[in-house]
């Protein structure tokens, strides 16, 4: 018997993402019409995942190749 879990109220049972309310799909309106994205928070699967970084999926989507040096094209200010 080990009873020096950290988390004793966590179930077997796979929680609905709540971004997505479990569909896996989003709606994005970027580009000005509505279009189905899957959702970054749960991969699609619609179960929400604790310990995913939906912000780190967002940055290997938008370019893994890159480097991680703080260059982006942002306007110099007047
Ligand atoms: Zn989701």
């Amino acid at each position: 018997m080990s009873a020096d879990e950290e988390t004793p109220e966590i179930d077997d049972e796979p929680v609905p993402c709540t971004v997505c309310r479990g569909t896996g799909t989003l709606i994005s309106n970027l580009g000005g019409s509505p279009s189905d994205v899957e959702c970054a928070w749960c991969e699609g699967t619609g179960v929400f995942l604790p310990e995913h970084d939906a912000q780190a999926a967002k940055r290997a989507a938008q370019g893994e190749g890159e480097p991680a040096a703080d260059t982006a094209a942002e306007p110099a200010p007047e």
